[in-house]
């Protein structure tokens, strides 16, 4: 099969590997779409890779050349072993987590922070490929009413889906977003089913701003001047009971914490790729609470059901859609290229 393969920062390659088949436990994913999200471009262009431990992973042995994608919808082709409600020829979009199951934070409802992790396209063969091999426990069937395409975004939708969770949005709270890249925006959508009364997301990109502001939030543009003070011009209230930071950088991270009220809570659901200095007398003298959230854990089936009826719509993140056999410039590189203009380009894995 064709897949694109990772062999360092800057050396991604479409390579013809061996097809998978399925160990005992796990299944083979027909691809039907996979999309590019920032972290697989983080890996392929540096300086750091995400997770990496410097040796292949003790659960699946996978080191380089690794293949990319963990974003993505496809048909059971293959079961080895059973699930209770899945069998070959559904249509779904697994989770991306592949953990032990049995250290302690396996057993107390946290696989995402397992003690031998191992994400789809990090250190376990990706999605960028015709075809995948997944645990039977990361499976999860797409209804009829969610396309394949959407069925691609299930997995970043999740990934803000567990952040809001983290953050326990609460009916009628004010919530601020920082960063409307796609898991800004996907948690845009997630605040206001969860009965946000109003969502802000701060955003200087005017496209990404625009796609904010069509999905029902309130936009502060920090090229007009202090976002906080358009926050507190724009509400009679404090601040955000609940902010996200869905950028991860120091100047995001402090804006979230700047936009919080008193003994709000401020969540970092962006990768942060330095040590940040914050004002810690936000949190000590102010009483804030600042949580992490760490890709999602039990969160697909939350994120299925709400696409499935509709509250959650995907249309607007799809800003393109290209065939595998040109991921490398249609998809890579465009996306480096003009990623003001993107927030998820969507590959048809079967078009090689
Ligand atoms: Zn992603
Ligand atoms: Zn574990």
């Amino acid at each position: 099969m064709k897949a694109l393969r990772l062999y360092g920062h800057r050396d991604i390659r479409l390579d013809d590997v061996p097809t998978p088949s399925a160990p005992s436990g796990w299944s083979v994913v027909k691809i039907a779409w996979s999309a590019i999200c920032h972290s697989d471009l983080r890996e392929w262009f540096g300086p750091s890779y995400i997770g990496r431990t410097g040796k292949p992973n003790e659960i699946t042995g996978v080191y380089f050349p690794v293949i990319l994608g963990h974003e993505f919808s496809g048909t059971v082709v293959e079961m080895n072993g059973t699930h209770p409600t899945i069998k070959v020829g559904d249509r779904v979009a697994p989770d991306g987590c592949i953990y032990c199951g049995t250290c302690w934070y396996c057993t107390h409802g946290h696989y995402n922070l397992c003690d031998n992790i191992a994400v789809l396209g990090f250190d376990a063969h990706g999605s960028h490929a015709q075809y995948v091999a997944v645990p039977n426990y990361s499976l999860y069937k797409l209804p009829d009413s969610v396309s394949d395409r959407h069925g691609a975004l299930i997995e970043p939708l999740s990934v803000a889906m567990h952040g809001v969770r983290q953050g326990q949005v609460k009916l009628g709270d004010t919530v601020v977003i920082v960063g409307a890249g796609t898991i800004g925006l996907c948690a845009l959508a997630v605040a206001k089913a969860a009965g946000a009364a109003q969502v802000f997301v701060s955003e200087p990109m005017p496209f990404r701003r625009a796609r904010a502001a069509e999905m029902g939030a309130t936009v502060l543009d920090p090229n007009d001047g202090d976002i906080v003070k358009q926050l507190r011009d724009m509400t009679s209230g404090p601040g955000a009971d609940v902010a996200l930071d869905c950028v991860g950088t120091e100047a995001s991270l402090n804006s979230a914490l700047a936009l919080s009220r008193r003994a709000g809570r401020v969540v970092l659901v962006g990768v942060m790729t330095s040590r940040p200095a914050i004002d810690i007398d936000k949190i000590g003298l102010d009483e804030r609470e600042l949580t992490g959230s760490l890709a999602y854990a039990n969160d697909f089936h939350r994120s299925i059901a709400l696409v499935a009826d509709g509250r959650v719509k995907l249309d607007g993140l799809i800003t393109a859609e290209i065939p595998l056999r040109d991921i490398v410039k249609a998809g890579y590189e465009r996306f480096e290229r003009d990623a003001k203009d993107h927030l998820r380009i969507i590959v048809d894995c079967q078009a090689i």
